[in-house]
């Protein structure tokens, strides 16, 4: 979802439910989601 993982100012969100794949539901999809997160804040 798009707008899940969209950075809202300095807060940004990770979770199975900012996954790039739909209704992603697993553990890979969280840490997915993390490195997304990680890459981010270093301005990657
Ligand atoms: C029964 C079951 C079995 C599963 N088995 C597998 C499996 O074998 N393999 C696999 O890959 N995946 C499995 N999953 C899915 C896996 O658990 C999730 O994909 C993963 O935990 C998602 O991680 P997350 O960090 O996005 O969210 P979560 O692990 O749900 O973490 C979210 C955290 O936020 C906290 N929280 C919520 N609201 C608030 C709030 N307002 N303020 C503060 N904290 C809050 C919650 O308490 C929770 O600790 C299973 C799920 C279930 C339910």
């Amino acid at each position: 979802m798009e707008h899940a993982r969209r950075p809202e100012g300095r807060i940004h969100f990770a979770g199975e439910h900012t996954s790039h794949e739909p209704n992603g539901g697993s553990m890979n999809y969280a840490l997915e989601s993390a490195v997304r997160v990680l890459l981010e804040l270093s301005g990657s």
